[in-house]
């Protein structure tokens, strides 16, 4: 039989609810009202579409604390931190409203016919495999300019934030979406090659491990179905010698351990320049062990819990099998026993090539710490690494931010600043880290038509 989706509060182990898996007979009943609803759906006005996602908003504003509680009882992320989310996702909802109209107006063009433009169409149901680690951003996200485009949204969030999927598909069936613009399906990861690999299902989106995007691009491809893939990263944070070394302390830590340490676009390697090498490390050190690991509820909790049991076994492992090659663990460590997935925020430095903090991931709150001796070391060091989401450089050197701009391999570079998303501004990454963005205008045209009109 199939598992079944299931919440458990992290801060306590406690199991909130267990769901009953949606059926194939539910899955046949969503595809079609998908599909039915695409129907009517695309011929809608801009104007219209635009008035459910500005309800959308509204009721995101006015619920934040209640739907931050639900993210923060089903994953573990601060109240703080989940009220936060909640706002940006309001605030990503009234920016399609307002501009999507104007990102997919025709486009006239020079060409063979009396007229020539270009002019975008949405190309139907869209699923969307989402994951936990921000619950709402990374649905609305894409669902906000889907549904602004005409597309219409099949959501099959993470199997540990069911409440958190039925609240989106709540929010849009309140902000008066036609029944079918976007639906929930709670079900096991199992089930999405068959759903995909229907005709009505025209293309998919995921935001979440390698494994799970090389499957769902995979099957996506057998079917010529397009896909856009928000994977992991192993950002690097690099730090020179011209940098405000305090602010880049500051936001450095923040840029780590934000989320309780589980953001795909987190700072994970600090490359460091030997000159402020050991200033960094010490101030970084001291402002990672004041951090209050606690109640994610409480306002004074400066870290809550790891989402999920096997977060903390497997950060545990990859700090182990670190430290066994040659890696020094300067702060942090598994919690001491007791209730819930709690996990100290740490640092490895003197981690070799053959260390796993090297090459992998690190999911969860544990900084790497490189010292290079030059920004060419630094680029090189940067660039070893399958991922490219994003980065941060801190220079006030106009040559040395000009050669990280043009020679870091990631789909975004930020200087003096951390890596973080925003509507305005397209969101994705290169080599393993996935491909495609999300956001901005980039964002609204992947799932669209580009239609080619001549007119004699
Ligand atoms: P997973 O990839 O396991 O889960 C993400 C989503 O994919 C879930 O909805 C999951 O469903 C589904 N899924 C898992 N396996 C398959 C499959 N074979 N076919 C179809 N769907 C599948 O992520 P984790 O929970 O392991 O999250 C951690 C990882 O995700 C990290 O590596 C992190 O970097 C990455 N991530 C990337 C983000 C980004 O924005 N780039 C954001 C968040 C995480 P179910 O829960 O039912 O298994």
């Amino acid at each position: 039989g199939e598992t079944m989706p299931t919440s458990i509060n992290p801060a306590t182990g406690e199991t909130i609810e267990e769901f009953a898996a949606h059926t194939d007979a539910d899955i046949e009943r969503t595809l079609a009202n998908a599909d039915l609803a695409f129907r009517d759906w695309r011929k809608t006005s801009f104007a219209r579409r635009a008035e459910v996602l500005m309800r959308a908003a509204d009721q995101m504003d006015t619920r934040k604390t209640e739907l931050a509680r639900i993210a923060t009882m089903e994953m573990g992320k601060r109240l703080k931190e989940a009220e936060a989310e909640v706002g940006k996702c309001a605030n990503a909802l009234r920016f399609y409203a307002e501009n999507a109209e104007k990102f997919v107006a025709d486009d006239v063009r020079d060409g063979p016919a009396g007229r020539n433009f270009v002019t975008y169409l949405p190309i139907g149901p869209v699923l969307a495999v989402m994951p936990w680690n921000f619950p709402y951003w990374q649905c609305m996200r894409f669902a906000a300019p889907a549904i602004m485009a005409g597309n219409v949204g099949i959501l099959k969030h993470a199997s540990n934030v069911s409440q958190c999927a039925l609240e989106i598909e709540r929010i849009f069936l309140d902000a008066d979406a036609p029944q079918g613009v976007f639906q929930t399906l709670l079900i096991s990861s199992s089930k999405v090659e068959v759903i995909l690999k229907d005709s009505r299902v025209r293309a998919a989106t995921l935001t979440g491990s390698e494994g799970a995007g090389s499957a769902v691009a995979s099957t996506a491809g057998s079917e010529i179905k397009k896909t856009v893939l928000e994977l992991g990263g192993s950002d690097p944070f690099i730090v020179m010698p011209s940098a405000d070394i305090a602010k880049a302390v500051e936001v450095g830590v923040t840029a780590r351990m934000q989320n309780n340490g589980q953001s795909c676009i987190a700072a994970k390697r600090f490359i460091v320049h030997e000159d402020v090498y050991e200033d960094y490390l010490g101030r970084y050190t001291e402002a990672v062990e004041a951090i209050k690991l606690g109640d994610p509820m409480a306002d004074d909790t400066g870290m809550g819990p790891l989402a999920m049991k096997a977060g903390v076994d497997d950060l545990k492992d990859q700090i182990d099998r670190s430290v066994s090659a040659g890696a020094k663990l300067v702060t942090g460590g598994p919690a001491p026993e007791g209730p819930g997935y709690f996990f100290q925020p740490s640092i490895l430095a003197d981690v070799p090539e053959s260390a796993p903090a090297y090459r992998e991931e690190l999911f969860g709150p544990c900084a790497i710490m490189f010292k290079v001796k030059s920004i060419d070391e630094a680029i090189d060091l940067a660039n070893d690494s399958d991922f490219g989401l994003g980065g941060s450089a801190w220079t006030t050197e106009p040559a040395e931010q000009e050669r990280f701009i043009r020679e870091l391999d990631q789909g975004g570079t930020h200087i003096n600043r951390m890596t973080a998303s925003d509507q305005r501004l397209p969101f994705g990454g290169v080599k393993r880290s996935g491909y495609g963005r999300e956001l901005a205008h980039e964002g609204m045209l992947e799932f669209m038509n580009v239609k080619t009109v001549t007119i004699d």
